[in-house]
């Protein structure tokens, strides 16, 4: 992982899955991070216990408070990451936190299309904004020109399953606001990537492969991948993109995916 060298991450949904594989992951870096901040919504409940263990071991991991569907909790993790940093910015920020409801799109309801779209669309909006000021100060600290994830990059984590042209395993599941809210996601890292190329900010969009997670994992069938195998894919992918790279949509091996 020489290629991706950062002083600071944010990882959101960081008390299980992916987001913990991205902790564990960082840790393990040659070079890890001097700040891993590991969002997550109930720092204190049973699900964070695993966090909880790591962070008592590790002292560059500082656990974040974070409701990704909560303006107010994104504005205090914003100042809290801030203190933390003193005056430095914010490398990488990892919008991984998502849901989803696994219903056929005769039973979707307005209530669980917008939950499911605040949290997995309008949470990474809000979180982009919130998090730009440190965003843009990592990007103007680094040397050298042209966008990199060591500089400074959101990256969202999205699904093949909002891919229009594929309509990935739809025999698997129509779970419609799921694939209506990451095709949505798809298209705010799009808006974000030309919007905040300016500042210096890469954005990607990210399909984790189907991996053994709570989420992963809840239908009958075993999920190809572990964890660790698509996260370490991913940071490889993070290591090696570029300017080129910004907006697009890639899957853990950094193949580009249709939209
Ligand atoms: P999990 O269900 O295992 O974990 C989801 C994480 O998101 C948990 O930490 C959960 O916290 C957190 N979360 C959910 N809602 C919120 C919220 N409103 N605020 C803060 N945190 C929240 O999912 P995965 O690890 O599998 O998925 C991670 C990401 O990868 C998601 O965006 C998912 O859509 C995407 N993905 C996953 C695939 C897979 O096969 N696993 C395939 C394609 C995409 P809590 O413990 O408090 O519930």
């Amino acid at each position: 992982m020489a290629g991706l060298c950062v002083r600071s991450v944010l990882v959101t949904g960081a008390n299980r899955g992916l987001g913990l594989g991205f902790v564990q992951h960082f840790l393990k870096m040659p070079n890890p991070p001097q700040w891993i901040f590991a969002g997550c919504r109930d720092p204190k409940g049973q699900r964070a216990q695993e966090l909880q263990n790591l962070a008592s071991k590790h002292p560059n991991i500082i656990i974040i408070p974070l409701e990704v569907a909560n303006p107010t909790s994104i504005k205090a993790a914003a100042a809290k990451v801030g203190e933390h940093l003193g005056g430095s910015g914010l490398n990488l920020l990892i919008n991984n936190a998502g849901m989803a409801k696994p219903k056929m799109l005769d039973d979707e309801t307005l209530e669980d299309m917008t939950e499911v779209y605040t949290t997995n669309t309008i949470g990474p909006l809000l979180m982009g904004q919130a998090f730009l000021p440190l965003l843009k100060k990592a990007a103007q600290g680094s040397p050298g020109s042209g966008l990199s994830c060591s500089k400074a990059a959101i990256v969202n984590m999205s699904s093949y399953a909002g891919s229009i042209e594929d309509v990935y395993v739809w025999e698997f599941g129509q779970v419609v606001s799921y694939r209506c809210s990451k095709a949505a996601l798809n298209m705010l890292t799009k808006c974000q990537s030309l919007a905040y190329k300016e500042h210096g900010i890469l954005c990607v969009t990210f399909h984790p492969g189907w991996v053994q997670t709570d989420m992963g994992g809840g239908g009958s069938f075993k999920p190809p991948l572990t964890v660790d195998d698509s996260v370490q894919g991913m940071l490889k992918v993070l290591s090696s993109i570029s300017e080129k790279d910004t907006g697009t949509f890639l899957d853990w091996e950094g193949k580009i995916l249709p939209w």
